[in-house]
């Protein structure tokens, strides 16, 4: 079976960033690449943002959390869950086995989640994966993810990708 691993554009080195730029990994990238093929997606830029385009956050609640450009404070919330939603139902047609994302990013933190952001600073909002990344975990919850930070060791790279052959031999079976 051919294996495949969704990732954020940025790590592959497309400058596809709010400011411009990109955070590219060559390192995992190949590794990545030696084991499986790669499905680059960038939910910001996919949905219609431009680049570059003003920083946002995660803003609303841990029940309800928005996507809020911090200079503007324009709500794009619908914007890109108008992408992200169909995005993921595609993933059931042309199926992923693994998903590495950039980290601390408001759509695509996918371990460690980001603090709600709110104007007056209030604290104690609560915490949020970013909007894609959540909405990814939500739907397919078997599937492996992971962001560089973790997998900046090689360690953890290996039992990522163990992770995702069996995840991808558990669906063959089922199949
Ligand atoms: S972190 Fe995600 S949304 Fe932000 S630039 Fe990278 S791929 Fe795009």
């Amino acid at each position: 079976m051919c294996l495949k691993i969704g990732i954020s554009r940025c790590l592959l080195g497309e400058r596809v960033r709010y400011d411009g730029g990109e955070r590219g990994e060559p390192v995992l990238v190949e590794a990545m690449q030696r084991a499986a093929r790669l499905v680059p997606l960038c939910p910001e830029v996919e949905c219609g943002m431009s680049i570059p385009r003003e920083p946002a956050e995660i803003g609303g609640s841990v029940f309800c959390p928005t996507f809020v450009g911090l200079r503007t404070g324009r709500n794009y919330t619908v914007q890109l869950m108008e992408w992200v939603l169909p995005r993921i139902e595609r993933f059931v047609r042309e199926p992923v086995h693994g998903m590495v994302l950039k980290s601390n990013s408001p759509s695509c933190a996918c371990v460690t989640p980001k603090p709600i952001w709110h104007p007056e600073n209030t604290p104690g909002m609560g915490w949020s994966l970013g909007l894609f990344a959540r909405a990814f975990q939500e739907r397919f919850p078997r599937i492996p993810m992971a962001d560089e930070v973790v997998l900046q060791h090689p360690g953890n790279r290996n039992i990522f990708l163990e992770r995702v052959r069996k995840y991808a031999a558990s669906v063959a079976e089922e199949a």
